[in-house]
C-alpha cells in the first residue's frame, strides 16, 4: 500500500525509547517470533483482530477490536508534531519501534525524512533482522539505533526467535564500522538469554564494539502479556519462563562494566 504504514499504537510522553521526551511509534510486523515476546500483537503484518471481555455485574460483554491501522505519513506527523515543545525542551524526539520498523522500509525511510526536514531527532528501536541495503539506506537519517542483541549461539537464536542471528550480527558490525551511534539492548530471559555462555559472549561482543559503542541497556523480562496472548487467540509460551531475579542482573550490570561500557538497567 503505496505511502501508508500498517501502525499498532503511537505512544506519547514516552521516556525510555531514547533520549528525553519522546513519541514512539509502533510498527506492525515483525520477522522474529521471540518466546518471549511482550507484544504479541506487533508479529503479524497485516490488521489483526481481537476480542476484549469487559465484565460488568455478571455479565460479560465481548468487544471486538483491531491491532493495526494503515496510515499516511501525514497522519503520523501530525501526531508527533503534538509534542514538539516538550522535545524541545527535553533533548527529545521520536522513536521507531515495533514489531520490526525495517520490515516497511520504504514507508519509515518517508517517516524518517520528514522528521529530518523537521529537525527531529530520530531513534530506531530495531531486532537489527533486515537486508544491508535496507539499512544502507536509512542510516543517515537515525540519530540512534537501539540494536537488540538476544543470542549469541546462532542454533540457540533459531530455536528461541525462529530465525539465523547471522544477518543481525553482520549489520551490527556495519553499523558500528561506520561509526553509528548505537545503543545494544540485551533481554534478560531467564532460562534463555542469561545462560553461562550467552552473557559470556555478550561480554566479549562488548569487549570488541568498545569504545565504539559505548552504552549496553539489560531489559528485564516481565510476563504481562499474558491477557494479550489470550485476546489474540495465540499460543502463550510464557509458562515456562521462570521469574527474573534482579540481584542477577545487577551482578551482570557489574561484570559488563568491566568492559567500559555505561551499563543501565531498563531502557
Ligand atoms: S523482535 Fe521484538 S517484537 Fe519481534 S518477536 Fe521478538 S520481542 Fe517480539
Amino acid at each position: 500500500m503505496k505511502n501508508k504504514g500498517l501502525i499498532f499504537d503511537i505512544r506519547r510522553f514516552t521516556v525510555h525509547d531514547g533520549p528525553g521526551i519522546r513519541t514512539t511509534v509502533f510498527f506492525k510486523g515483525c520477522p522474529m517470533s521471540c518466546r518471549w515476546c511482550h507484544n504479541p500483537e506487533s508479529q503479524l503484518d497485516k490488521p489483526e483482530k481481537y476480542f476484549r471481555n469487559i465484565p460488568l455485574d455478571g455479565r460479560h460483554f465481548i468487544l471486538e477490536e483491531t491491532a493495526g491501522k494503515w496510515m499516511t505519513v501525514e497522519e503520523v506527523m501530525n501526531e508527533i508534531e503534538k509534542d514538539r515543545i516538550f522535545y524541545n525542551e527535553s533533548s527529545g524526539g521520536v522513536t521507531f519501534s515495533g514489531g520490526e520498523p525495517l520490515m516497511q522500509p520504504a514507508f519509515l525511510l518517508d517517516l524518517l525524512h520528514a522528521c529530518k526536514t523537521e529537525d527531529l531527532q530520530t531513534t530506531l528501536d530495531t531486532c537489527g533482522f533486515a537486508e544491508k541495503k535496507i539499512i544502507r539506506r536509512m542510516m543517515d537519517q537515525v540519530d540512534l539505533f537501539l540494536f537488540d542483541i538476544k543470542l549469541l549461539d546462532d542454533a540457540e537464536h533459531l530455536r528461541y526467535t525462529g530465525v539465523s542471528n547471522k544477518i543481525i550480527l553482520e549489520n551490527l558490525d556495519f553499523l558500528a564500522g561506520n561509526r553509528k551511534n548505537v545503543i545494544l539492548r540485551f533481554p534478560c530471559i531467564p532460562s534463555i538469554t542469561d545462560s553461562k555462555s550467552n552473557k559470556d559472549a555478550l561480554k566479549a561482543l562488548a569487549e570488541k564494539y568498545h569504545p565504539g559503542i559505548r552504552e549496553i541497556d539489560l531489559l528485564p523480562y516481565h510476563s504481562l502479556a499474558k491477557g494479550k496472548y489470550q485476546r489474540l487467540n495465540k499460543t502463550d509460551q510464557h509458562d515456562d519462563i521462570p521469574a527474573v531475579s534482579m540481584e542477577e542482573i545487577r551482578k551482570f550490570k557489574e561484570e559488563l562494566e568491566k568492559t567500559g561500557m555505561i551499563v543501565k538497567i531498563g531502557g
